[in-house]
């Protein structure tokens, strides 16, 4: 039997779980030379004597241990907010993952961010878009558009905000316990601790300028602050219709706001769903497109890859084992829990399961006006079945027993 024969002999073989083939040395593997616990013999190429830290080493299983499948060489799509360094002030915290920690992540970054009950973030501007989903409490957003048209929303679990580059926009906790949100900026070396300041500008402007500018005495900006606040805590506002009153809202302006955990699943089987926000269904969102994928226990989202953009996906809750598939061939599996982050490159083959007795829940972004993928089993399932038998040597009648279309979640 040649190689590419016994590839699909083995691949088909373990697929339908066929007794005996399971313990061939090569099972899993067909490269040579064969990887994986599974594949060494020697009791000693299993241990690891030297130095270690029990505690970090048992949170990576499928690095200390990969499937005999997976072929090194692929960088490291893991990242967390967990060994993140925060900063901390009166009023609340954030901290990042930008692509200066995470070198593969090209397209986006992202923050975690904490406001008190009355934490301002204070009013500022990027040159970048930001996307955000609230994860708990509650948040007063407010905007102005190029139109100069305001908005002042508030904002809880599962709401997402779209802010396009430029826009000016501030962010408040309210009460009783704040807000936590992630963000997710659609430039991978944004960073929240370098963004514009209002309060910066109007330090490092001439009194006399500023005069001039405001029509007023150059004193009445003598009591400004000189550094920046950043985060700053501030009294709770008041009731949402009086902060609109107060800003001068007026009905018209571009929704910057969308409540993603209400909306309808694209997909729904009895292994999970996916929820979808892009241009599509909310239209200030031009650069960026999420899905928010809800995946029960022993469910799993299906070999898939997305044509358009990368996937920046941060696990909200639950436990998650994913490998990505690259040309090589390479394979590279990791094991991910709540606040850890993983990115995976354009069109690269993956899926993901959850491997916890919860229920796993992960928002995916891609820097891209839609959410678009393609399903492995919608593809094997569209083209003629003798193709698949001189491909795979799948039998057509079993064949006939995959899910056609695009289950996006197993099981059905
Ligand atoms: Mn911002
Ligand atoms: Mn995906």
């Amino acid at each position: 039997m040649n190689p590419l024969q016994r590839r699909g002999f083995l691949s088909a073989a373990s697929f339908f779980g066929i007794a005996g083939v399971a313990q061939a040395a090569t099972f899993g593997n067909p490269d040579h030379p064969a990887q994986g616990m599974r594949n060494a013999v020697s009791p000693s190429s299993k241990t690891d004597p030297g130095p270690k830290n029990p505690a970090l080493a048992s949170q990576f299983p499928d690095f200390q241990s990969p499937p005999s499948t997976d072929v090194d060489g692929m960088p490291l799509f893991w990242a967390s907010f967990n060994n993140a360094h925060k900063r901390i002030q009166n009023g609340g915290w954030a901290r990042e993952v930008t692509q200066d920690d995470f070198a593969i992540s090209e397209d986006i970054s992202g923050v975690n961010m904490r406001l008190s009950a009355g934490g301002i973030r204070e009013m500022h501007w990027h040159q970048q878009a930001e996307w955000a989903i609230m994860l708990t409490g509650k948040c007063r957003i407010t905007t102005l558009d190029e139109q100069g048209r305001p908005s002042v929303d508030d904002v809880e679990a599962g709401d997402l905000w779209y802010f396009p580059p430029g826009l000016p926009h501030s962010l408040q906790g309210l009460g009783p316990d704040g807000a936590e949100f992630l963000l997710a900026f659609d430039n991978g070396k944004s960073s929240e601790f370098n963004t514009l300041l209002v309060t910066d500008w109007i330090a490092h402007t001439p009194p006399e300028v500023l005069a001039k500018n405001f029509g007023v005495p150059e004193e009445v900006f003598k009591n400004i602050p000189l550094d920046n606040l950043w985060i700053f805590q501030g009294d709770i506002p008041p009731d949402l219709p009086i902060d609109r009153k107060n800003s001068r809202v007026v009905p018209g302006a571009q929704k910057v706001i969308y409540k993603l955990s209400q909306s309808q699943p694209l997909s729904r089987t009895r292994g999970g769903k996916a929820q979808i926000a892009d241009s599509r269904n909310f239209p200030i969102s031009k650069t960026v497109a999420a899905a928010l994928e809800t995946i029960e226990p022993g469910g799993m989202r299906e070999m898939h890859w997305h044509p358009n953009a990368d996937e920046w996906a941060f696990v909200i809750k639950g436990k998650a084992r994913v490998t990505v598939f690259n040309t090589g061939p390479k394979a590279q599996t990791a094991n991910f829990n709540p606040a850890d982050v993983w990115y995976i490159k354009k069109s690269l083959g993956h899926y993901v399961e959850n491997t916890g007795d919860d229920v796993l829940q992960v928002i995916s972004v891609f820097k891209s006006d839609r959410f678009a993928e393609v399903s492995l089993s919608d593809w094997l399932t569209h083209v003629p079945p003798e193709m698949v038998r001189q491909t795979l040597n799948i039998d057509p009648d079993v064949l006939a027993r995959f899910p056609t279309g695009r289950p996006d979640f197993m099981p059905l």
